[in-house]
């Protein structure tokens, strides 16, 4: 269980990192000097509602404030352990979060199997997807890299129920969502996916807070948890300042992040994101990552995100690389940083690129 001493020393300790007196801290989250010095002698806990300030203000995860300590970015799903859950059950207010626990949520959150998708016109037909076989563990942040016109949106379309494969099978926590009637398919995708495309993310005539709340009616969560549910992850985000604006009025990372908060917040099953940083700068890029790989260590989510950018891809745990419809390779990041990542990552597409040359000169001698 949780070190009261122990966590009010870490606090304490990351207080004085950032230079700050205990009044100070008190009053950026507005409280009393006295109710900090409380939490530093390990005789009181923080209010819930303050957890997710408190981690801001000192700059640590939720994991590492219960842990009492900084923890390595490898064992950060270790730690999050029961506690940590029943806090963000807490926090969140509903309680559709212990269903991904339970015994019955198999553990791939989604199962794609010999799928393909063949477009066909008048004159000509494409075999946009071929033959794809994959699993995404849940919890995991997987990427799908590939060329322009290899076929990646056209299987994340397939996974959106957006559209149907020709072949094959696709199970989200165990059911086959290609035989999802079409008139169910956009309840199913309310209910069990949630979506971070590069646009046409929001609604343009709803404010940031009306647009998560909308997300949110569609589950069984009482009127009275709305507000404070979307407030705290709101902080977490750091999008609580712009709740009120449209969202023609923020910028493109602050609307991709209102698109995570979003997604986030009903608990999907799988997050679907398609270039999502296509039309971010990198300072704004690098944020949204770092938010969904966020969302992946702090909430359990699991996502799946197409992406030509490398520095995007090196945040992932495991990448896929499309080329004509296929998956040519795979690539793990085991317990290496970005930068390794990256680097494996360039090699990897320098030799797909190798390899279609080799088949180039072959076919054409
Ligand atoms: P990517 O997202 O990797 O750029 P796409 O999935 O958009 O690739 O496209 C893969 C291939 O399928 C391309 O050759 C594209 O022209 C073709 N394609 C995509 N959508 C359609 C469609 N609706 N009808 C016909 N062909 C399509
Ligand atoms: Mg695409």
């Amino acid at each position: 269980m949780m070190n009261q001493i122990k966590i009010g020393a870490f606090i304490s300790e990351r207080r004085k990192a950032k230079g700050w007196t205990q009044s100070q801290l008190a009053e950026k989250l507005e409280i009393t000097d006295k109710a900090i010095s409380k939490w530093e002698t390990g005789r009181s806990m923080s209010d819930l509602s303050l957890f997710m300030p408190l981690c801001t203000l000192l700059d640590v995860t939720l994991n590492e404030l219960f842990a009492g300590e900084c923890i390595a970015e490898e064992k950060l799903k270790e730690k999050a352990d029961k506690v940590l859950m029943d806090v963000i059950t807490n926090w969140l207010g509903h309680d559709k979060w212990e269903s991904k626990e339970s015994d019955t949520t198999p553990e791939n959150v989604l199962e794609v199997e010999n799928v393909s998708k063949l477009y066909e016109t008048e004159n000509n037909s494409v075999l946009a997807v071929n033959d794809v076989s994959f699993q995404i563990p849940h919890g995991s942040f997987v990427g799908i890299m590939g060329a322009s016109g290899s076929g990646k949106t056209t299987l994340l379309n397939l996974i959106a129920t957006i559209d149907k494969p020709t072949n094959g099978s696709i199970r989200i926590s165990g059911q086959n969502i290609v035989d999802i009637p079409d008139e169910a398919t956009a309840e199913f995708r309310r209910r069990h996916l949630g979506f971070v495309f590069q646009e046409y993310n929001l609604l343009e005539t709803l404010t940031i807070y009306e647009n998560i709340a909308l997300a949110l009616t569609i589950k069984e969560v009482s009127k009275e948890s709305i507000r404070p549910t979307i407030q705290s992850l709101s902080e977490k985000l750091d999008i609580s300042a712009i709740l009120d604006k449209f969202p023609y009025e923020v910028s493109g990372g602050q609307r991709q992040r209102c698109a995570c908060a979003r997604a986030i917040v009903v608990n999907p099953d799988i997050i679907l994101a398609d270039e999502p940083t296509g039309a971010l700068d990198s300072h704004a890029a690098r944020q949204l990552l770092d938010t969904l790989a966020m969302l992946c260590r702090e909430y359990g989510a699991t996502i799946l995100m197409v992406t030509h950018d490398v520095m995007a891809a090196s945040y992932c745990d495991r990448i896929l690389f499309m080329k004509d419809g296929e998956i040519k390779a795979a690539l793990n990041r085991e317990q290496e940083n970005k930068q390794t990542f990256f680097a494996d990552i360039l090699k990897k597409i320098e030799w797909i690129e190798g390899e279609s040359h080799d088949v180039l000169e072959v076919v054409n001698p």
